[in-house]
């Protein structure tokens, strides 16, 4: 009997949740390790901001899924893992030992100096995030017009800026502002540029007023400083940039999602090697948990593991506005009312997935 040990309830891991069956687990010690019980579905989390639901629905109940598929659940967070002696040190002083690792923890946000912690809000990790936004709908009902700026230029920025005005328009906050600010020349670099300017111009449509080429390095009193020298007023501040690799580990994964021979590492706190601008996307750590399954199992039984492929297209859908999303699909691209219903199908099916074992 082997203990395979599966560090945070990620996007990837979930995947691996699913897949395997009572029998398999039965046969070897199966461990999850995570700080929480949950895990925040990140596809929900612009139709929160917006006011379209509730807290309680954008959560799946992970460690309750794992358990009943015969994992044993430990509450708590892995602080490094030692790939020498193959154990993992827990942050409650605990040491776990393993005959195969998988990690897949998510990634670290970048921190920008602030002068106004309290009014600056990282959306990841969402542990962190939740509390501090229940401060932003103080806010709103505090200002009569809210002024929000979101720092970053990537789909994740874009859907929450849209997302904000949404909810401002639906509080009638007329004169309540949104900027999304980013160091890129343009909106969602990985996209082609008519792609990027087509976001662009719904924004723009929308009442976002963006801010292109500005590099945040400092955060002021409640203001940022723009490169042409005029000052940007703010509420609260979101913080929307692509997260770092994890520091529990050293290494990128191989191209079969493996650090070494015991460990592999998956989704956005990984970086792969040769992969330099792979997107942290969630569409991305669902295929590599696909993967690594299929891997794991291999493992378990002394076969080589094999390599994950990426897809040369992911299907992204962006919220934009208050009743349409834009489809992308590599050079392809819609915007309208079907993207935005076929996404809440996608998200539907993909919450329901994890109510039955
Ligand atoms: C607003 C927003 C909207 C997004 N929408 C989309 C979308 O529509 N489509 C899409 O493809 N992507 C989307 N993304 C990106 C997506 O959220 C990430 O790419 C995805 O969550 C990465 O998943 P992951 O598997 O790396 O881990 P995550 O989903 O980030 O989960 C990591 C898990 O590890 C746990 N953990 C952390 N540290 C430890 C530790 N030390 N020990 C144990 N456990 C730990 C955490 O508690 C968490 O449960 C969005 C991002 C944002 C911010």
């Amino acid at each position: 009997m082997k203990t395979i040990v599966l560090i945070g309830s990620g996007h990837a891991h979930l995947e691996v949740l699913k897949a395997l069956t009572s029998e398999e687990i039965a046969k070897h010690k199966f461990i999850l390790i995570s700080p929480s019980r949950q895990t925040y579905y990140s596809g929900l989390v612009p139709r929160f901001i917006s006011g379209e639901i509730e807290a309680r629905n954008l959560t799946i109940d992970s460690a309750d899924f794992a358990e009943a598929k015969g994992f044993k659940f430990i509450q708590d967070e892995a602080q490094s893992v030692d790939q020498i002696n193959n154990s993992v040190s827990l942050k409650s002083g605990g040491k776990i030992n393993f005959d195969l690792l998988s990690i897949n923890v998510g990634g670290t946000p970048t921190k920008i100096s602030s002068d106004a912690p309290f009014n600056t809000i990282y959306v990841r990790p969402f542990d962190e995030f939740m509390p501090k936004w229940r401060e932003v709908q103080r806010i709103c009902s505090a200002c009569v017009n809210p002024r929000f700026v979101v720092v970053g230029g990537g789909a994740a920025a874009v859907e929450v800026a849209a997302s904000l005005r949404i909810r401002l328009n639906r509080n009638q906050a007329k004169r309540s502002e949104v900027h999304l600010v980013s160091k890129g020349s343009r909106l969602c670099e990985n996209y082609t540029e008519k792609i990027s300017e087509q976001i662009k111009k719904s924004l723009l449509k929308s009442g976002i007023k963006i801010h292109l080429d500005e590099q945040v390095n400092h955060i002021f009193q409640k203001s940022l400083k723009l490169s042409q020298g005029e000052n940007l007023e703010f509420d609260s501040i979101f913080i929307v940039t692509p997260t770092q690799p994890s520091k529990i580990f050293t290494g990128k994964a191989d191209s079969k999602l493996r650090l070494s021979a015991r460990v592999y590492a998956v989704g956005d706190g990984t970086e792969m090697a040769g992969h330099p601008n792979l997107p942290r996307s969630g569409v991305i750590a669902v295929h590599q948990g696909r993967h690594l399954v299929h891997n794991i199992r291999n493992s378990l039984i002394d076969l080589e593991p094999s390599d994950f492929k990426i897809k040369s297209k992911q299907l992204n859908i962006l919220i934009t506005g208050e009743n349409s999303a834009r489809l992308v699909w590599g050079n392809f691209s819609f915007e309208g009312k079907w993207p935005l219903r076929f996404k809440n199908w996608i998200d539907h099916r993909y919450m329901s997935s994890f109510r039955k074992v």
